[in-house]
């Protein structure tokens, strides 16, 4: 197959012209092909790719992804295997909720150190964003992929795991704080152990730090992106509510995140699910304040 300009060229890389293949594969591909298609579309751009990275990477497949990364058998097939564990244990943990939709396998890239991967994803993402801390992201434009980077440690798998919890979520208008929450509650699932604690150190650090003005970024999701102390506590917080929620209505958790919008932070659903409101929940934990979502909120990426 080969598609006229769909290809680009980015500052170091290559990336597809999404709108080009889209339009060719719905122009030439029936419905039940588009699996197979995609999937074939991906290994060209990706052995194209391959050309543009330092020596050494290799392409390699499992049932349901496909992963360049330096060559090394024994990582590479245990990257894979976490990847397929990771997609096995969301659609298992999160049947109702979850969805694997699109065509294709997923495709993952893991860069060997730094600079590459911020070279690739500045292609992509030239804004500051979560992968300043996870070394991962999820690239959702044209053919959405994951990039990692192995230099930010062995955690790789916990990486995979938080990226592919939000790829099979994305097709929900989640507000952020809950899909970062149940995210980090999978990924812990996912990998088989929690670093989650509640010392007094943090809820020290928590009290000190939510306010009527920074809590309204809590729930439009921009203190997530927080320079300061607002990020790591935004991810907690986060963490907190849910854990709390999913103790109390374990039945409720699927309908909440099926229902829950991020235009009120999830709080209409929320009350008419389980019969309490996100400013009653963040005032369990913290202390008396108003802490109701306070407007209406759009779309945060
Ligand atoms: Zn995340």
């Amino acid at each position: 197959m080969s598609i006229p300009n769909a290809i680009e060229r980015g500052e170091r890389f290559i990336k597809p012209n999404s709108a080009v293949i889209a339009g060719w594969v719905e122009a030439n591909v029936p419905s039940e092909q588009l699996n197979e298609i995609w999937t074939c579309l991906a290994r060209q751009w990706l052995e194209m790719l391959q050309e543009t990275l330092d020596d050494g990477y290799a392409i390699t497949e499992s049932e349901e992804f496909v992963l360049v990364a330096k060559e090394d058998v024994r990582l590479n097939s245990r990257m894979l295997a976490s990847c397929e564990h990771a997609r096995r244990t969301i659609l298992k943990t999160l049947p109702d909720v979850a969805r694997d939709e699109g065509y294709g396998k997923h495709v993952v890239l893991a860069f060997a150190d730094t600079e590459s991967y911020y070279d690739y994803i500045s292609d992509f993402y030239p804004d500051e964003g979560e992968y300043a801390i996870s070394g991962g992201v999820f690239l959702d434009q044209g053919y959405g992929h994951f990039a990692i980077c192995l230099a930010y440690g062995d955690d790789h798998e916990r990486t995979i795991a938080h990226e592919l919890n939000h790829n099979l979520l994305r097709h929900l208008p989640l507000p952020l704080w809950l899909n970062e929450g149940v995210t980090q509650v999978i990924e812990d699932l996912v990998v088989g152990r929690s670093y989650f604690s509640t010392d007094h150190d943090i809820v020290r650090r928590h009290r000190a730090y939510w306010n009527t003005k920074t809590i309204d970024a809590f729930w439009s999701g921009d203190s997530f992106f927080s320079p300061d102390d607002g990020q790591e506590l935004s991810y907690h917080l986060a963490q907190v509510l849910f854990r709390n929620l999913m103790a109390d209505f374990p039945k409720k958790m699927s309908p909440l995140l099926n229902a829950a919008h991020y235009e009120n932070a999830g709080d209409t659903a929320l009350r008419q699910l389980c019969s309490v409101s996100l400013g009653d929940r963040v005032k369990q934990f913290l202390r008396d304040g108003s802490w109701e979502p306070g407007r209406s909120y759009s779309e945060s990426d």
